[in-house]
């Protein structure tokens, strides 16, 4: 396998991008991604926080260490993975984390590889999803993406300016990807606005280096509040009111997770009046 090491974005023509590495590495490890040219982008991408702007290099110990990032952000990222994972990865490549589906990582044949079958639906389930989960019942697993998309967040890529919500879509027959990214297009900055407030709450197995079971992301400017849901869809869920709970459609595994979100978004509420 070649390494490249470019210094300037000119210099992109193809490959796998690599930043911290820290997903990409386990997946080629485990064959689930191939690829003959690894990218190293840490000397094209910016990494830094001046600001609202965020370098999307920026890790998410950084994040985590500086008051100036909205406190939503900060505690996702305190509660994400453990210090030497949030040490080395980049707020890009949380955005871009595959999903921790046991039968994905297993390499089951399921809709997400392409075929016709979700094997979560009918087998086991217990981390899936309640929301959106027609089609795959994976549950997005970015804390940090559920915060960003919480308070307003912007992206700027090589090719484009975009919410850091469309980065996210729902897979279908057509396209089975969960986001919106184009081949070869890099993540170069996000701008995080500084909300009235905010905060994020999560539920997860452990105290520490534990996926979310349920995140709660909420964020305040003036009357308008915005809740994002971590852990409960196949991608970060923008729930348009706390009652809109009651349409989730847990499998039976999950049902517990509708409780879970519910008690969570009433605190999260009450964190943000
Ligand atoms: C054991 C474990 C526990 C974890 N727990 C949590 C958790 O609780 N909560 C949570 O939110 N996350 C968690 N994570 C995820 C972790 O935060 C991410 O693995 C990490 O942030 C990825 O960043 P990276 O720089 O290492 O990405 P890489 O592995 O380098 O890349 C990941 C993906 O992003 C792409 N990429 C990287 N940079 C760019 C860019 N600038 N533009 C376009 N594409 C890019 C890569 O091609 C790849 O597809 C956990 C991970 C592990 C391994
Ligand atoms: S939940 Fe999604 S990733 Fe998991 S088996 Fe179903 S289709 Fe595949």
């Amino acid at each position: 396998m070649e390494l490249l090491r470019p210094s300037d974005v000119a210099e992109l023509d193809g490959g796998l991008f690599v930043a911290g590495g820290t997903e990409v590495v386990p997946l080629l490890r485990d064959g689930l991604i191939q690829a003959d040219t690894l990218v190293d982008v840490r000397g094209i991408v910016p990494r830094g926080i001046d600001g609202t702007k965020v370098g999307a290099g920026t890790t998410l110990a950084e994040l985590e260490a500086n008051d100036r990032i909205p406190d939503a952000l900060r505690e996702a990222c305190r509660l994400a993975a453990s210090p030497q994972l949030r040490n080395m990865g980049s707020v890009a490549g949380n955005l871009l984390q595959s999903t921790r589906c046991w039968y994905w990582r297993l390499d089951f044949p399921c809709r997400l590889h392409g075929g016709e079958t979700c094997h979560a639906r009918a087998g086991e389930h217990r981390e899936h999803a309640i929301l959106g989960n027609d089609y795959c019942a994976s549950a997005h697993p970015s804390d940090v993406a559920a915060a960003l998309v919480a308070l307003g967040a912007t992206m700027r890529t090589t090719k484009r300016e975009l919410t850091v919500a469309d980065l996210y879509r729902l897979p279908t027959d057509d396209d089975r990807s969960l986001t919106t990214l184009e081949p070869g297009e890099l993540i170069l900055e996000l701008d995080v606005p500084q909300p009235d407030t905010s905060v994020y709450l999560k539920a997860m197995e452990r105290q520490r280096w534990s996926f979310p079971i349920v995140g709660v992301a909420a964020a305040r400017n003036g009357d308008a509040r915005t809740i994002v849901l971590a852990g409960a869809a196949p991608i970060p869920w923008v729930l348009d009111s706390p009652e809109a709970l009651a349409d989730a459609t847990p499998l039976p595994g999950t049902a517990y997770k509708v409780e879970i979100a519910e008690a969570l978004v009433r605190r999260a509420l009450e964190a943000i009046v």
